[in-house]
């Protein structure tokens, strides 16, 4: 086998490739094929930075050689596989020295040649010697930062563009190497052993008289996608650095706020506009260009993916699927699913009084309210809880992941637009404000002290906006999200592509008119506990729970009927033509009752009972391990007046929808079933009460009884089972549970640790654990299939949500997946990419 070779000039026949050079080599081979000025360039694969790293130096007077002008200027970038896992910064100017800077001095000026050279002696003595950066920033002139690197080095500053190479190379490939940036990538999906490759460019920055300089273009708004032509440029070699300097840069297109490129060199502008057409239509992608005037000719120093947030990687994909520059299917793909959740995220009601605490920078979108909690463990438990938390951490690390998982916002005191916070955030389409300013926090005592000295501690109330950075009191009402036309587009091609049903989790009327609005398939959860937690029907609730015997709690339960027949006929009437599944109640009846204290006085007043009455009836109760105690169907059987109150509410309701036109579908579901006989007896009660709906309305209709597969007996027991049930819904939430005997409601506790440990990759409620769940999801599929060739198989836990789960379920012939609205559009994406990359594959 040859060797790989340890550089290689980028020519348009190179043998360069992404997984061995990096996608920024390859991508400057790209535009040399393109024909597109491009400054002679070599690349470093991955092997040799690795080699680098480890003190084994290619031959860089070899390498130098390759390029023949004088003074030679070099650059260096990073180029890793994708351009998302970063990099090193690029170091630019290797090769000032004394004699360039005469040169320069020369045809540029004094004052050009003395800025490039003293900027040139900082980085390499900041970034690349790692020197304290105060004394080198203090100095003014070439001569003083020379005079200083003397004196921290105790040598001179080396004059030999080969000695400057040879350290730029060596501190690049060890800054690859180091932990900070080993978790940063990998926290982007890199592998542990993601190589980086390096790029070694000629400088083409306007060394000589005439119009030079540097610039940035890019043709879409980072923001929304749009046709905009932004960026900058600056004239006469100040670099880029000054590049950030807003005042001195011209704006690349006609602006009544300064100079502009477009006015100032039309021609230039012209020819960077043909640049991004045709880095569009041939790399089929937005690119942002980095670009030099020298002497009046256009440099293409190179070009990356343009920077993007959420709305715009959904426009950009879908502008070029409807160009017909990549076909829908590789739009589709060219999504994260997860980005969709960003752009669903909800606003800060603008007309709403808003009282600001502090603010920092606008670091990730949306807007959240919630408790504060100070670290992962109590996000954790918040979100088993199913109570909205802000996580606030002086600043984060790669320690905090979980509890950003866990979070539905992140505050921290310190950082910026890129911090880890920040960075993290973002992929997590999770709101976040970062450096917010005047905050103090203390971790220890789980306080934060605010800048007017007022103290929060854990469990106060507080909304992020994470696209203003506003930090506001209390919980302000917020706006649903504005989803434009790509986002439609991207939803109705994953539509005509998936072969898995998506179904959302609604109990709500809100939740299924915003579930209708994202296109679902139906309702494949509908919680029916949450409909009693209403005061006035808890109350009504809690007259059932304390009745002496079967005739006072039918009485209570004679009350509740025309409660819950009005919300399903509602939820029937918006899901007209749709499937809607509800289950029956599924909670530990204690959860309805208050807790100690003024709840059971209360309560005892409502009921006019006497509290020692009431303290005794909360007491008789009170399980030692309500979660697997009188629950789900074992409620339905001991007390089976509760279900065929549900059972004709349903019924009722579904006459009611009927005659007023609706197409209505409904499902029934028994939860925490283990074993066939539990199903055969409330099928035999619900069927009864069909009967006796459709004997007294004259009116028939068909509805599906089916069974949530929750429990690992369920799932064993699922060929049996399935023969009375028309359905199998896995409920993945409590089969995790029961399957690791992990309590959903602790295990935020340690979650981190085990995870930090390794003894779980993942966060089994938040990823689906294929290995041991996902066995018992194959095999209860089977031998459901295997029973009744026709059941339908779904998964309704949390996990319908995730888009690796969703993958799991549709290879695994479900019919479809539920998960709560905002992550319909995620599953709906997911569902297609899966598709895509299943017909590909058979191809
Ligand atoms: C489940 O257990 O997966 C489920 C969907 O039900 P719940 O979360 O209501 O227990
Ligand atoms: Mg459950």
């Amino acid at each position: 086998m040859l060797d790989t070779p340890r550089f290689t000039e980028i020519t348009p026949t190179a043998d360069i490739r992404a997984s061995r050079h990096g996608s920024r080599a390859k991508c400057l081979q790209r535009l040399v094929r393109m024909d597109l000025p491009v400054p002679q360039t070599v690349a470093l694969p991955f092997d040799t930075v690795r080699d680098i790293a480890e003190g084994r130096m290619p031959d860089l007077s070899m390498l130098i050689s390759l390029f023949d002008v004088q003074p030679l200027l070099l650059s260096v970038r990073s180029s890793s596989a994708t351009s998302d896992w970063g990099g090193p910064g690029a170091v630019l100017n290797i090769g000032m020295n004394d004699e360039a800077h005469a040169w320069l001095s020369n045809t540029l000026g004094h004052d050009v040649a003395d800025k490039l050279y003293l900027r040139f002696i900082r980085s390499y003595a900041i970034e690349v010697m790692r020197l304290d950066e105060e004394p080198f920033i203090d100095a003014k002139t070439p001569e003083d930062a020379r005079a200083t690197f003397e004196e921290e080095m105790d040598e001179p500053f080396p004059q030999n563009i080969a000695d400057q190479l040879d350290a730029v190379l060596r501190s690049m490939s060890r800054a690859w190497e180091g932990t900070s940036a080993r978790l940063l990538r990998q926290a982007q999906g890199a592998p542990i052993d993601a190589g980086l490759g390096l790029v070694v460019q000629k400088m083409a920055q306007g060394m000589g008289p005439g119009q030079s300089g540097s610039g940035v273009v890019q043709f879409v708004s980072p923001a929304t996608g749009e046709p905009q032509v932004t960026g900058r440029y600056l004239g006469q070699a100040m670099g880029r650095d000054a590049l950030r300097n807003r005042d001195k840069a011209l704006y690349l297109t006609h602006d009544d706020r300064g100079p502009s490129l477009q006015d100032q060199l039309p021609e230039i502008y012209a020819e960077l506009l043909r640049v991004g057409d045709a880095c569009r239509h041939r790399l089929r992608e937005e690119m942002q260009v980095e670009f030099t005037i020298d002497q009046g000719r256009l440099h293409v120093l190179d070009a990356v993916r343009c920077p993007r947030q959420a709305r715009a990687s959904v426009a950009i994909a879908a502008a070029l699927a409807r160009d017909g520059i990549i076909p829908r299917s590789e739009a589709l793909l060219r999504i994260a699913p997860n980005v969709l959740s960003r752009l669903l995220h909800r606003q800060i009601d603008a007309d709403a009084p808003r009282s600001v605490l502090t603010r920092g920078v606008a670091a990730s979108p949306g807007a959240a309210s919630g408790r504060i909690v100070f670290d992962s463990a109590a996000a954790q438990a918040a979100l088993s809880r199913d109570e909205p938390c802000i996580l606030i951490r002086r600043e984060t690390s790669p320690d905090d992941v979980r509890g950003m998982h866990a979070a539905d916002g992140v505050l921290t005191e310190r950082g910026g637009a890129t911090s880890h916070a920040a960075v993290i955030a973002r992929g997590l389409g999770l709101p976040c404000v970062t450096g917010a300013t005047g905050l103090s926090v203390s971790h220890r005592h789980k306080t934060v002290r605010l800048p007017s000295g007022r103290l929060l501690s854990e469990g106060d109330v507080i909304t992020i906006d994470g696209s203003s950075g506003e930090v506001l009191d209390g919980a302000v009402p917020t706006q649903e999200p504005m989803l434009d036309g790509a986002f439609r587009d991207v939803m109705t091609w994953s539509d005509d592509v998936r072969d898995i049903g998506v179904r959302a989790n609604a109990d709500t009327i809100a939740d299924a008119t915003l579930a209708r609005t994202f296109g679902v398939d139906g309702i494949g959860l509908c919680r029916t506990e949450h409909m009693f937690f209403d005061p006035v029907r808890l109350t009504v609730m809690r007259e059932m729970i304390f009745a002496e015997g079967p005739e006072d709690r039918a009485a209570a339960l004679e009350r509740l009927l025309p409660m819950q027949r009005d919300d399903f006929t509602e939820l029937f009437d918006i899901m007209s033509g749709l499937p809607v599944c509800i289950r029956l109640l599924d909670p530990p009846l204690h959860e309805f009752l208050p807790s100690e204290g003024e709840g059971e006085r209360a309560l005892a007043a409502a009921l006019d009972k006497p509290l020692s009455e009431v303290k005794a009836r909360v007491k008789a109760l009170q399980e030692y391990n309500p979660m697997l105690g009188m629950r789900g169907v074992r409620l339905g059987i001991a007390m089976p007046e509760i279900y065929e109150m549900q059972a004709r509410a349903i019924f009722e309701a579904t006459v009611a929808a009927l005659r007023a036109g609706a197409d209505v579908r409904p499902e029934i579901m028994i939860p925490l079933v283990t074993a066939r006989r539990e199903v055969e007896l409330v099928k035999r009660r619900i069927d009864a009460i069909a009967s006796a709906v459709q004997a007294e309305t004259g009116t028939e209709f068909t509805y599906r009884l089916g069974v949530m597969v929750e429990t690992p007996r369920a799932a064993l027991r699922a060929g049996e089972i399935s023969e009375t049930a028309a359905f199998l819904s896995f409920g993945t939430n409590d089969l995790t549970q029961m399957t690791y005997g992990l309590s959903r409601d602790d295990a935020g506790r340690f979650m981190s640790t085990y995870v930090n440990e390794g003894v779980y990759p993942e966060d089994p409620f938040q990823t689906l654990d294929v290995d041991g769940v996902g066995e018992l999801l194959l095999l209860g599929a089977a031998r459901g299939r295997q029973a009744r060739p026709d059941v339908t198989l779904a998964l309704c836990g949390e996990h319908g949500g995730n888009p690796e789960s969703v993958s799991f379920c549709r290879l695994a012939g479900f019919d479809y997946v539920s998960c709560s609205p905002f992550r319909v559009p995620v599953a709906k994406l997911a569902a297609a990419q899966s598709t895509i990359l299943s017909n590909q594959a058979a191809k």
